[in-house]
């Protein structure tokens, strides 16, 4: 499938002028036919040097993913978090509200006022 998107479509191979490319190398983008291909990790290459530097430039592409999906995981733990704050503080929250009415009625009435000064904004 990938070779296929990446065939070019009016290239000849780098080392058979008289064949067409069927693939290109992934390091210098050299168009190659399939008997010159040299293949590793999926991926093609037009000789072994070019394979070579591609393995080179490929630990940094690992370290790179993998520092990703560490990020991904803590961003993860993050929101895990603040959803237990929330839980747990809206949980005490409402024990609180419940342990004094007056509470409760008070704010009822604060966001009554806040309320009707908005009505009376929105007028
Ligand atoms: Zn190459
Ligand atoms: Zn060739």
């Amino acid at each position: 499938m990938c070779a296929q998107a990446k065939a070019p479509t009016h290239s000849v191979c780098l080392n058979h002028p008289d064949r067409g490319a069927t693939t290109r190398c992934t390091t210098c983008f050299k168009p190659i036919c399939g008997e010159c291909v040299v293949r590793s990790h999926g991926e093609d290459f037009c000789s072994e040097q070019c394979k070579t530097n591609y393995e080179a430039t490929r630990p940094g592409v690992e370290e790179f993913q993998e520092r990703e999906a560490r990020r991904r995981s803590a961003r993860r733990r993050r929101r895990l978090l603040l959803l237990v704050i929330l839980v747990v503080g809206g949980y005490f929250a409402y024990r609180y509200l419940k342990a004094n009415p007056d509470t409760m009625q008070e704010l009822k009435q604060k966001a009554e006022e806040v309320k009707q000064k908005a009505d009376q904004l929105t007028k």
